[in-house]
């Protein structure tokens, strides 16, 4: 029996972008698996019972700075521009979330301009010489008042522990803003593949190198199967059968619903600081564009036990990954990768950039011949203007800077389900792309 060149633990992001590569690039046999019934790890969508594109594992929203990420998923998939908005519950009151202008300016009754507001949130804002937890970042720009509105509810529901028990490095993913740009992210690429994630996933998966089993744990299969190496997604500690301990996750529930209206609410995401055990609501039609007469929502309730989603950014826990990662580094044959593997937490566009980078790796010096892949550097700041979400674009449309007008002239994709555009998000707002990060 000829073995396997390698056996890929998780079909989600890390694991298949690295069978695709090594399958096509490098003309190696690959057998993907998943203890899940599908491909797509946690992006996975599927159509519900109502015909609404949902997804199964909550809201996953595409974005990246790295023209190669994009570039690279753009040779599975098409793409329906996408500018995420998120409004949160605010003492009874809906306001733009991240915080800015217009935020400031309804929760407080004010008229201020950009230059007030940013002497305004001085005014609250309290000096820390270290920026070392969650609340440093958050006090530390907008003080604590709007802290304790915004941030350390939602923060103590999401993760079980005060935002003071935080890497820095989880609220400093939501920016401040002094001006009126109310989109949740100013990625260069923000975009949903047009027919959703599985569907590209399936085409990323097809080749004829790649065989792929779900519903198959590999500790099942792993004395049946011959292989020569082995790439691993899932959690780290539970591959060494938590010798060191276990590592923190956090898990969630996820309540859906649809309702028999178009619209259910006024936002794709509502954040609830403070009200409510559920920490935000998504409506899916915002994402996907899909027009239908009914509308499909979710709720995420955040937990400590279930399946593992996020890896918990704390100095204790990354001291205990520490020691994992050494082990390992110390197992031959072995590679891990992703947001588990690797117990980061990680975007899909970084797990696919760090899984192109464990490809070059685990490729180097292979004497078959492969394109030849630039390195992946993420291009910091903000390039592009805004798509209407009403338009179908390609990566050659967004590096040439041209992706409005060109596409303007092309007619709208429409699948076989009735995905055309979104037209009802209404995203005609004007751009400012001074971002403060926090
Ligand atoms: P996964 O997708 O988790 O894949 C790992 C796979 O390994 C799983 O399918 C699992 O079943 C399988 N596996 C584990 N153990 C075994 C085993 N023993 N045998 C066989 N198979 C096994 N990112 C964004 O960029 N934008 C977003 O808007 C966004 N929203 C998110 C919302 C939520 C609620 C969550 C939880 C995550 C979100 N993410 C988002 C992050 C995104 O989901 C991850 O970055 C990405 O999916 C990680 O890919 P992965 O391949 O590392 O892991
Ligand atoms: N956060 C918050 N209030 C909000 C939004 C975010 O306190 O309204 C904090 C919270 O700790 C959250 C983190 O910022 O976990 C990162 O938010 P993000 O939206 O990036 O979380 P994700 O989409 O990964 O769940």
């Amino acid at each position: 029996m000829k073995p396997f060149d390698y056996l890929i633990v998780g079909a989600g992001f890390a694991g298949s972008v690295l069978a695709e590569r090594l399958a096509t690039q490098d003309n190696k046999k690959v057998l993907i698996i998943d203890k899940r019934n599908h491909i797509a790890g946690n992006a996975f969508d599927f159509y519900d019972d109502n015909g609404i594109l949902i997804h199964k594992y909550g809201p996953h929203i595409f974005h990246t700075n790295s023209a190669e990420v994009f570039d690279y998923l753009s040779q599975f998939t098409s793409w329906r521009p996408y500018q995420h908005r998120v409004q949160a519950q605010v003492d009874g009151q809906l306001v733009p979330m991240p915080i800015n202008l217009d935020t400031i300016n309804k929760l407080y009754g004010l008229n201020l301009n950009a230059l007030e507001v940013n002497d305004f949130l001085a005014s609250l804002a309290e000096p820390r010489e270290h920026i070392r937890t969650s609340e440093d970042v958050v006090v530390s720009k907008v003080g604590r008042e709007l802290y304790e509105k915004f941030f350390r509810g939602y923060t103590r529901k999401q993760w079980g522990c005060d935002p003071s028990e935080l890497d820095a490095s989880v609220t400093a993913r939501v920016p401040t803003r002094t001006n009126r740009d109310d989109r949740y992210f100013t990625d260069t690429y923000q975009a949903m593949p047009l027919q959703g994630y599985t569907r590209m996933f399936e085409n990323i998966l097809n080749h004829p190198n790649i065989k792929i089993m779900v519903n198959t744990d590999y500790r099942e299969i792993i004395n049946y199967v011959a292989f020569k190496e082995i790439i691993y997604t899932g959690p780290v500690d539970e591959y060494f059968d938590y010798c060191y301990g276990k590592l923190p996750y956090r898990s969630l529930d996820f309540k859906f619903e649809t309702h028999d209206k178009a619209v259910y609410q006024p936002a794709p995401v509502i954040n609830y600081p403070n009200d409510n055990a559920y920490t935000r609501v998504t409506e899916f039609k915002y994402l996907t564009g899909q027009e239908h007469r009914k509308t499909s929502i979710v709720y995420e309730f955040p937990k400590a036990e279930g399946d593992p989603y996020y890896p918990v950014p704390r100095p204790e826990n990354g001291l205990l990954y520490k020691k994992y990662k050494a082990l390992a580094d110390a197992t031959e044959k072995v590679y891990f990768a992703g947001r588990l593997g690797t117990y980061k937490y990680y975007n899909m566009d970084q797990v696919v950039a760090q899984a192109l980078t464990l490809y070059r790796k685990i490729s180097h010096g292979s004497s078959s011949t492969k394109e030849n892949l630039p390195l992946v550097t993420f291009s910091p700041g903000f390039k592009k203007t805004e798509v209407p979400t009403t338009l179908v674009a390609t990566s050659a449309d967004y590096q040439s800077g041209k992706a409005f007008d060109k596409l303007m002239e092309e007619p709208l994709q429409v699948n076989k389900h009735g995905l055309t555009n979104g037209s009802h998000n209404g995203n005609g707002h004007p751009q400012h792309p001074t971002d403060t990060a926090n």
